[in-house]
């Protein structure tokens, strides 16, 4: 497609092969309150580096972002601390399941990398050590790259997931054991599960993650990373972005990306434009099936990819 066309026509494409198309998968059940998600909804926005959004179906429809708003703490402990942040956490695939536990301790306490849950959990600790409010710090960035003042945490949803929140626990309290968490733990996790509440939808969070496709310039043209740290954390999504299953993302999509459990998963063409797509049916690996189906077509149909 030429620089200049609109990505509407594909996107309506997209949704009308995905319309057609039955799997779904099921929506995550160990946060209870994302279970009752309607695995039927699909969404998908593109936003140029210009701020123009196109979208289709539920594209306007806020959702739990889950996991993908590790791509924005990542991206704010990186622009305050730089490279000091790779003592505590790692930046190879796990290999492993989000929550699992077992490599740590074979590693001594220092994560695989920042979007399993442990790594997420110490770019937390560094923001909340950072600022004094990780989540709120997250969700000021947000709005203010999303253009969407609105945006807001889902207490609810924070607080199903804190009812049910003992594997996310004990990972923090065997990682403040290798000292490798700085804070206490309890206010370490209330700081998290706020985080993964946020409600957002396809159009804002396509355009929150506008600056990894900017190469690190922000909304409002100031910057953020250096055109090298945006290129690193597009590198970490496209190896570790998608849980066990980067590979095979890699592979059928070709984008850096990342995958919550709520079922979005945002992508990045750098240098052309970023996109976010929501369907809340999962595979076995937590990853959403339309979801990645989608923008498995959407690389097809343009040719846009990294590769
Ligand atoms: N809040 C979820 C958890 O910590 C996020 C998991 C995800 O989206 O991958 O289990």
């Amino acid at each position: 497609m030429t620089e200049s066309s609109s990505f509407q026509p594909v996107l309506d494409r997209i949704a009308e092969e995905i319309a057609a198309a039955p799997a779904r998968g099921r929506p995550a059940d160990y946060i209870p309150v994302l279970a009752e998600a309607d695995p039927s909804r699909f969404g998908m926005a593109v936003a140029e580096l210009d701020g123009t959004v196109y979208g289709v179906g539920d594209w306007r429809r806020p959702f739990s972002a889950q996991s993908i708003t590790k791509v924005f703490t990542l991206a704010l402990v990186l622009s305050m601390e730089g490279e000091a942040l790779w003592r505590n956490v790692g930046r190879e695939p796990s290999g492993n399941p989000f929550n699992s536990l077992v490599q740590l301790e074979y590693e001594n306490g220092i994560p695989r990398n920042p979007f399993i849950n442990a790594g997420a959990l110490v770019v937390t600790d560094r923001l909340q050590s950072l600022t004094g409010d990780a989540a709120g710090c997250l969700l000021d960035f947000l709005r203010a790259e999303s253009g969407n003042p609105e945006l807001a945490f889902d207490e609810t949803v924070a607080a199903s997931e804190a009812g049910h929140g003992d594997r996310n626990a004990a990972l923090a309290h065997f990682m403040a054991s290798y000292g490798n968490i700085s804070g206490p733990v309890p206010g370490l996790l209330a700081q998290y599960f706020r985080q993964c509440s946020v409600e957002a939808s396809c159009a804002d969070l396509a355009s929150a993650a506008g600056f990894l496709a900017r190469h690190g310039i922000r909304a409002d043209g100031t910057t953020l990373l250096t055109r090298s740290q945006a290129k690193q954390i597009n590198a970490v999504m496209l190896t570790c972005g998608t849980y066990d299953a980067a590979g095979d993302f890699a592979y059928r999509v070709g984008l850096p990306g990342k995958s919550g459990v709520g079922g979005g998963i945002i992508a990045v063409v750098p240098g052309r434009c970023t996109l976010c797509v929501w369907s809340p049916g999962l595979d076995a690996r937590g990853n959403s099936v339309a979801g990645v189906d989608a923008l498995d077509r959407f690389t097809t149909l343009t040719g846009l990819s990294v590769f």
